[in-house]
């Protein structure tokens, strides 16, 4: 691969490293464009506390950083400035402002909560609820056609074990809309890494036969996420087998 736009920094509280080390790392893999999305701030009413991202406060520090390591590393490698976001209807359009205030480049979708996140249930979470499936695709869906992202990170986070026909059908829709709007779906090399439930194949089989294109995330918490070439190896496995169009670079859609 020559392109990881999926890369986290310590401020989501469960990664580790510093941002030079990755670019490091990811030079080390011989990479040509590193993008760091790291798990985007929110504005959740207050009491609520999401312990998995930067608080608001912090978002600040992260563009100085990655701005300056993009002029220091300039001519090396190129490095992008984005976050990994949720779609959450109630509080989208408030972060969009404090966002588009930013010189940020791109956002990728990774809808970790069904909902708005707060109160509402994990997206990974065992469940053989058809009406969760369907949430899952149709907010997915709804945040493909915002024209905002630039890729969907993890489509198949959701872990749905009920009727496989039922799956087979919602994802059958959400991949057409993902072709449809013409977003990239990211075969996700943690999940690879980490031995989890995604990449889950009856999903990229789906995805597949929608001619959906295809694109490769590392989703590095750590440095040596870049190094490790493992999980690249079983992802290409996955895009072939589904006769995946990979693409090798993303377009970076500006918010
Ligand atoms: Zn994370
Ligand atoms: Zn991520």
């Amino acid at each position: 691969m020559i392109a990881n736009y999926h890369t986290h920094t310590w401020r989501c509280n469960h990664a580790e490293g510093t941002e030079e080390e990755y670019i490091l790392a990811a030079m080390e893999r011989g990479l040509e464009i590193l993008g760091f999305s790291d798990h985007t701030p929110y504005p959740f009413p207050q009491p609520y506390v999401s312990t998995f991202r930067m608080k608001m406060d912090q978002f600040d520090d992260y563009v100085e950083t990655i701005q300056g390591l993009k002029e220091k590393y300039a001519g090396k490698i190129e490095i992008h400035l984005g976050l990994e976001t949720e779609y959450y209807p109630k509080y989208f359009l408030q972060l969009l402002e404090k966002l588009r205030d930013s010189p940020l480049e791109y956002l990728i979708l990774g809808q970790h909560y069904i909902g708005n996140e707060v109160g509402d249930p994990y997206s990974g979470a065992v469940t053989e609820e058809s009406e969760i499936l369907r949430r899952y695709c149709h907010q997915a869906m709804d945040a493909m056609n915002t024209g905002l992202f630039s890729y969907f990170a993890h489509p198949d986070l959701i872990r749905f074990v009920g009727n496989p026909k039922i799956y087979r059908q919602y994802m059958t829709e959400l991949c057409r809309e993902a072709k449809s709007c013409g977003i990239p779906l990211e075969i996700n090399l943690l999940g690879l890494r980490q031995d989890r439930w995604y990449p889950n194949p009856e999903f990229w089989e789906i995805a597949g036969e929608a001619g959906c294109q295809a694109v490769l995330g590392v989703d590095a918490h750590a440095p040596w996420h870049l190094t490790e070439p493992y999980s690249e190896i079983a992802a290409n496995e996955i895009a072939e087998r589904s006769h995946l169009e990979l693409l090798r670079t993303v377009p970076l859609r500006s918010i």
